[in-house]
C-alpha cells in the first residue's frame, strides 16, 4: 500500500474531491470511493464532491446525492483530490477550488497526464482510476459501498474485463471486492449492456450510416445535434456507441464524433493493436489513453474527420 493519499488525509480538516466533466464510471466510482473512505475513516473531516450532472444508472453509488454541482461557494480546502483527469482544464467545477486549496494530489491513470497537482499518483499501465485508488486506501478500513465504487471504475474503464490493460493486478484487486458482496451482475449489467429504447434507436441509427475508411481498417460513426433531438437524446445516450464500432471486425480504429455546439464536435477514438490514438487526441488538444482517447474540435464535420484521418493514416 501506498501511503500518500492517508497521509495528506491525516493533516486536512477539510477535503475536496473532482473528477473529469462528461463523468463516467471510473471517474464516479473514484470520487466516491474516496468520499465515503473520509466519511467512514475521518468523521471531523469536512468532504466535498464536484461532478457534473451524471446518468441515472451510476446513482446507485452512495454518495450520489450528495454531490455538489456548481463553484459558487468561496471554500478554501485544505487538501483537494483531482481523480481521473489528465488536466487542470478537465476538472470543470473543480477547477477553483483546485487551484485556491493548500494541498493538491492528482490521482490518474491516463497516459498524457499534465502533472498539474503538488503530487501526482499516476500509473498509465492501470485500467482504471480505481484501480489506482484501490493501493492507496486501507482495505481494512472499506465497506461494501466503497467496494461498489471501485468495482464500478474498475467494470467501466477495463471494459468489462477485456481491454489491454486488464491485468492480473486488475484482476485479483476486483476479486478482492467481491469479499464486501458486490453484486457484480447488477453493475455489470447496469453500466454496460443494459440500454433504454431511445439509446438502442440512436444506436441503431448511427451504426446504420457508419462507414469503413481506409479499406475497412477504419469505422467512422457520427451524430448531428439534429438526430439527437429527433430521438430526444443527449450526450449521455451516446456511451457504449463508439465501443459497438470498434467491436467491427477487421477494423483497427473506430471514430465517432456527435455535434455539441455551432460548428463544435466531440470527437472518441478507439484502437484495438497498434495505433495510439492518445498520441492524436493529444495533437487536438484532448488525451485519454493509447487504446482509448477524446477531443472536443471544432470545425465542420467534414473538416474534423479529413483532419482525423490525416492523422489516423500516418499510423495506419
Ligand atoms: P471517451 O471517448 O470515452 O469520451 O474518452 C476516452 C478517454 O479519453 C477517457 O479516458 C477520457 O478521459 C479521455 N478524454 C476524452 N475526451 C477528452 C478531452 O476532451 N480531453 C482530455 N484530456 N481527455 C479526454
Ligand atoms: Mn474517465
Ligand atoms: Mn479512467
Amino acid at each position: 500500500m501506498n501511503d500518500i493519499l492517508i497521509k495528506n488525509l491525516e493533516n486536512a480538516k477539510s477535503v475536496g474531491i473532482a473528477g473529469h466533466i462528461h463523468p463516467d464510471g471510473d471517474c464516479i466510482g473514484s470520487s466516491l470511493s474516496i468520499y465515503n473512505y473520509i466519511k467512514l475513516n475521518y468523521k471531523d473531516v469536512d468532504v466535498d464532491v464536484y461532478l457534473e450532472d451524471y446518468p441515472d444508472k451510476f446513482h446507485f453509488i452512495k454518495g450520489s446525492d450528495e454531490i455538489t454541482n456548481n463553484d459558487k461557494s468561496d471554500k478554501v480546502y485544505d487538501l483537494f483530490i483531482a481523480v481521473d483527469s489528465s488536466s487542470l482544464d478537465r476538472l470543470g467545477y473543480g477547477i477553483k477550488y483546485f487551484e485556491s486549496a493548500k494541498k493538491t494530489i492528482c490521482i490518474d491513470h491516463h497516459i498524457s497526464n499534465e502533472y498539474y497537482a503538488d503530487e501526482v499518483v499516476l500509473d498509465a499501465k492501470a485500467s482504471s482510476a480505481c484501480e489506482v485508488i484501490f493501493d492507496l486506501l486501507d482495505i481494512d478500513k472499506i465497506n461494501k459501498d466503497i467496494a461498489e465504487a471501485l468495482y464500478l471504475g474498475m467494470v467501466t474503464d477495463s471494459g468489462v474485463f477485456k481491454y489491454e490493460q486488464t491485468s492480473r493486478k486488475t484482476m485479483e484487486k476486483a476479486g478482492r471486492l467481491l469479499d464486501f458482496g458486490v453484486d457484480t451482475t447488477a453493475i455489470i449489467d447496469g453500466a454496460f449492456y443494459e440500454k433504454t429504447y431511445r439509446q438502442n434507436q440512436i444506436m441503431g441509427r448511427i451504426l446504420l450510416e457508419s462507414m469503413l475508411l481506409m479499406d475497412g481498417k477504419c469505422i467512422l460513426g457520427y451524430c448531428t445535434k439534429k438526430l439527437m433531438d429527433f430521438y430526444n437524446v443527449g450526450k449521455e445516450d451516446m456511451d457504449g456507441v463508439v465501443d459497438q464500432l470498434r467491436l467491427t471486425k477487421g477494423t483497427e480504429c473506430a471514430i465517432f464524433l456527435y455535434e455539441t455546439g455551432d460548428l463544435e464536435f466531440k470527437v472518441s477514438l478507439r484502437s484495438k493493436r497498434y495505433v495510439d490514438v492518445s498520441k492524436i487526441a493529444v495533437h487536438f488538444g484532448g488525451g485519454g489513453h493509447i487504446r482509448a482517447a477524446g477531443f472536443t474540435m471544432n470545425g465542420t464535420m467534414h473538416d474534423i474527420v479529413n483532419n482525423i484521418t490525416e492523422q489516423i493514416e500516418l499510423q495506419i
